[in-house]
């Protein structure tokens, strides 16, 4: 059991490659952290960091109160389970989780209560004299595994360990792994590139790019309030959609404005929006975001909500069994447009509707939008600019850098203040020392009429 500090902490490899930059994180005891992000956005890096496979290059590596930069490997108290789980091929199961052990003296009754114990958790006590090569791919993985939990390390550190393994028994090795993190109570830190597995395994992601913290929050809360258009973008399938839009109106009555639609916003969703005055009506742009199910084609939707309606022509329905996708362009384009190429770029947006939906292929039809659930980004940026708790808690490098400087010049605007108050009182103090002397001269000179 143990809490971990990442403070500050920078990889540039010998290669001058930057692959971490600035990752701060407190990890507390018995969390399950998922490091997600595309390939090459330094997950992988920071978890050999933690595990001292990886030099670190600044900043400090702090687990249970104790700085760990400089301390081997061995001596982390860190199991780490990979995605090629390397099995001894030549040893039995037994051999391959009590190896470790071994090479470390432990006793043997130790050893082997501690393998029969792993053995049991993880379901392979009938597999116990087998080879590696008489097992499956999800039982090999589950070996690996127990080699790890036999040495019961203060920390396990994943990295992508499911990604040999078919669909389903990904599936099933996700739900093992939890009940496993909730059954050894112990400090997980994960590394996946799947979204599904970082949603449905972590008790916080951290969202990275490019070897910065996007994000980090737990799931739910960071497919509600995503704090910049890559997170959200990145968290959920199929995708968020996007479309570039404005702000008009008054402050009591928004419209948003995209591909030539115009609706009025939710007053509970303006009420969220920060610094409304630099959008509305300025033309400063804004990345309007409609999740999938956030749109309707339901009739009471519809009815109900006629002012957040668009008109959309229906290009392709999937139905999935459970849920049906609706691939549509905003209805207005030209009808000559209509099926001339099947790989145009004119699929405008996802939309994810009821497995009872009667909506069909080429049909033009009303979709509402779930209007108070949608997202609103500043296009620039890409940091989101509505108010939640979510993004109140994540504070993206960008926006740190931003208000480093602004503390900067707020710094430097109090010591001017700061200076010139100190100046004036000085004068002031001089003056009345002056008016002092003078009144004390009198007592051997005469007094003078005039004052300076
Ligand atoms: P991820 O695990 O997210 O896929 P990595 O941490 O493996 O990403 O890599 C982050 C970046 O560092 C990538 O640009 C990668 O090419 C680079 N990198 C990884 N390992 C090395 C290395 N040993 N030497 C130089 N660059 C490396």
């Amino acid at each position: 059991m143990a809490g971990l500090l990442l403070d500050h902490i920078y990889k540039v490899y010998p290669s001058g490659v930057q692959a971490v930059t600035d990752f701060t994180l407190d990890i507390q005891d018995k969390e399950f952290i998922v490091f997600v992000g595309p390939s090459g956005c330094g997950k992988s890096t920071t978890l050999r960091m933690i595990a001292g496979l990886e030099e670190i290059s600044d900043g400090d590596l702090i687990i249970d109160g104790i700085k760990m930069n400089l301390i081997q490997p061995k001596d982390r108290d860190i199991a780490m389970v990979f995605q090629n789980y390397a099995l001894y091929p030549h040893m039995t199961v037994y051999d391959n989780m009590a190896f470790g052990l071994k090479l470390r003296k432990m006793p043997k009754a130790e050893i082997d209560a501690r393998v029969k114990e792993a053995a049991r958790i993880l379901g392979l006590e009938t597999y116990l004299q087998r080879k590696p090569k008489a097992l499956s791919g999800g039982q090999r993985q589950r070996v690996a595994l127990g080699r790890a939990i036999v040495r019961e390390p203060k920390v396990f550190l994943l990295d992508e360990p499911l990604s040999n393994l078919d669909a389903k028994l990904r599936a099933q090795m996700r739900t093992e792994i939890t009940k496993l993190h909730h059954r050894l109570a112990t400090t997980f830190i994960y590394v996946t590139h799947d979204q599904v597995e970082a949603m449905t395994m972590g008790t916080r992601i951290v969202v990275m790019k490019d070897g910065f913290i996007q994000q980090v929050d737990a799931p739910q809360k960071l497919y509600d309030y995503p704090a910049n258009v890559f997170v959200a973008g990145f968290i959920g399938t199929p995708r968020m959609n996007f479309f570039d839009a404005t702000l008009t109106g008054t402050k009591s009555k928004v419209y948003i404005e995209f591909e030539g639609q115009k609706l009025e916003l939710p007053k509970a969703k303006v009420d969220t929006i920060i610094n409304l005055e630099d959008y509305l009506n300025t033309g400063k742009q804004v990345v309007f975001g409609v999740r999938p199910e956030d749109f309707h084609d339901e009739e009471s939707f519809v009815k109900a909500n006629p002012k957040s309606l668009i008109n959309v022509r229906v290009d392709v329905v999937e139905k999935l069994g459970s849920e049906s996708l609706l691939y549509c362009v905003f209805a207005d384009l030209n009808e000559s447009d209509q099926i001339e190429s099947l790989v145009e770029e004119r699929v405008q947006l996802i939309a994810k509707v009821d497995n009872r939906s009667t909506t069909s292929i080429n049909t033009k039809v009303d979709l509402g939008i779930d209007l108070i659930h949608t997202h609103l980004f500043d296009k620039e940026t890409e940091l989101s600019i509505l108010e939640g708790e979510g993004t109140k808690a994540y504070v993206p490098v960008v926006e740190l850098e931003r208000q480093a400087k602004r503390a900067e010049e707020e710094a430097k605007k109090a010591a001017e203040l700061e200076a010139k108050l100190a100046a004036k009182q000085a004068a002031k103090e001089a003056k009345l020392a002056a008016k002092q002397a003078k009144v004390e001269q009198p007592k051997e000179e005469p007094a003078e009429k005039t004052e300076e």
